[in-house]
């Protein structure tokens, strides 16, 4: 059996990420990570794929530099029963990417850089033994580590192993490429459609680069309540606008929430991306996964080196960082945002550029969540 120091379960933006930052920290353990991911690149992941420009300045600070055709953002429209209004900011806040591109050259790089990738690794189970973990594959094979990241997204195994269940908030998220049509907003402009008031959620459509063309990736993205009959997919289908020719299939995937205080470790193992949570208002992960891949390696460094792999204390030290805080206080805007703060916020969104843009340059990077934060209370709102 094969016995490394520590096994990354999944390579898409968290597990990838963690390992880089990982052997950026400390070089000497890459020999002795490994990562299993269960499919094989090129695979695709069921995304819209906006990256906001601060999740690609994270990679550019280990000089990793992820080149795939891509979307440039550099505005946002926000339709409400009251209109459609659209905000530019002079900057590049980000840009909407295939994931099946983004992945794989995310994967590549990687490898260049030495990192252990094994493609086809479905992992199954995982057990205790003599202070090890056992990691059984599909096709019988086993891998012993001494610790382990759960970076297998929202149907993540590792979650389940730890005996952490499901998680509170779940969304439920389809979409669809479509050519545009008119009445799109102008390439460069990630739209939010916030009409249905029946939906704690959102309908959006992207630029998306497909086939060296820039269409329409096409979406509703919707939390579940309890007995929620709405489906996503079927009202992701009623938006397609007059005009617009579809160019693939309705893909559908559920989305989990970070939920504060819930827990994201067990002793050997911590869960970063969305096996930990996402962003549950916007439902935006890969920047959460891609830097907090970058506070997994960072909380991981100094504890695999000295052996104390407890991983008690993961939970207060995501809090502790920026994209922590960040998921808390999202998480604790939900009740206002899809409940009794509603039409404050879509009227102060849509009336004041200065919000819409604050939150763009945020996504971007270029705006401290402090700054962010100063902007949404200097127009008399609390947050
Ligand atoms: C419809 C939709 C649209 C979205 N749009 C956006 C968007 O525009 N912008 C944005 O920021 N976020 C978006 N998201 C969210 C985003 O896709 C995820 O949050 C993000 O991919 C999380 O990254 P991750 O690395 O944690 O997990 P994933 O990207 O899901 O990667 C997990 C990896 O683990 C592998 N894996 C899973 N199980 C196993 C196993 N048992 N053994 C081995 N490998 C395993 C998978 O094959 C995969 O490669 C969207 C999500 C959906 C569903």
């Amino acid at each position: 059996m094969i016995e490394v120091d520590l096994a990354i379960v999944g390579a898409g933006p968290a597990g990838l990420s963690t390992a880089l930052f990982l052997a950026a920290a400390a070089p000497s353990l890459r020999t002795r990570t490994v990562v299993l991911e269960g499919a094989r690149f090129p695979r695709d992941k069921v995304c819209a794929g906006a990256i906001g420009a601060r999740a690609d300045a994270a990679l550019a600070r280990i000089g990793v530099k992820v080149e795939v055709p891509s979307a440039h953002v550099r505005g946002i429209a926000v339709t409400t029963s009251a209109g459609r209004r659209s905000f530019w900011v002079d900057e590049p806040a980000g840009r909407v990417v295939r994931r099946i591109e983004f992945d794989a050259e995310l994967a590549r790089l990687a490898r260049a850089r030495g990192i252990r990738i094994e493609e086809g690794a479905w992992v199954r189970s995982i057990d205790h033994q003599n202070g090890r973990l056992v990691i059984s594959i599909e096709g019988g094979e086993r891998l012993k580590a001494k610790a382990l990241v759960g970076a297998d997204g929202i149907r993540s195994v590792v979650r389940r192993a730890l005996g952490l269940g499901r998680g509170d908030v779940v969304a439920q998220v389809a979409e669809l490429d479509t050519t545009s049509a008119p009445g799109d907003t102008p390439e460069g402009v990630l739209h939010f459609d916030l009409r249905d008031r029946s939906l704690r959620g959102y309908a959006w459509d992207f630029p998306t680069p497909l086939g060296g063309r820039i269409e329409v990736c096409r979406g509703v993205y919707a939390v579940r309540e309890a007995n929620d009959a709405k489906d996503a997919g079927a009202l992701a289908k009623e938006r397609i606008p007059t005009g617009a020719r579809v160019l693939g299939p309705t893909k559908r995937l559920a989305e989990r929430g970070f939920v504060v205080g819930a827990p994201v470790s067990a002793p050997g193992a911590i869960l970063v991306g969305e096996a930990a949570g996402i962003d549950p208002v916007l439902g935006e992960g890969i920047a959460q996964a891609i830097l907090g891949g970058e506070v997994a390696a960072r909380y991981l460094a100094p504890r695999l080196a000295s052996g104390e792999i407890g991983f008690a204390d993961w939970a207060g030290a995501l809090a502790a960082t920026s994209v922590g805080r960040d998921l808390a206080r999202r998480t604790a805007c939900m009740p206002y945002v899809y409940g009794s703060g509603r039409d404050l916020l879509e009227r102060y969104v849509v009336t004041n550029g200065a919000i819409a843009r604050a939150g763009l340059r945020y996504f971007g990077g270029t705006l401290s969540r402090e700054r962010l934060l100063d902007t949404i209370r200097a127009r008399g709102l609390r947050w």
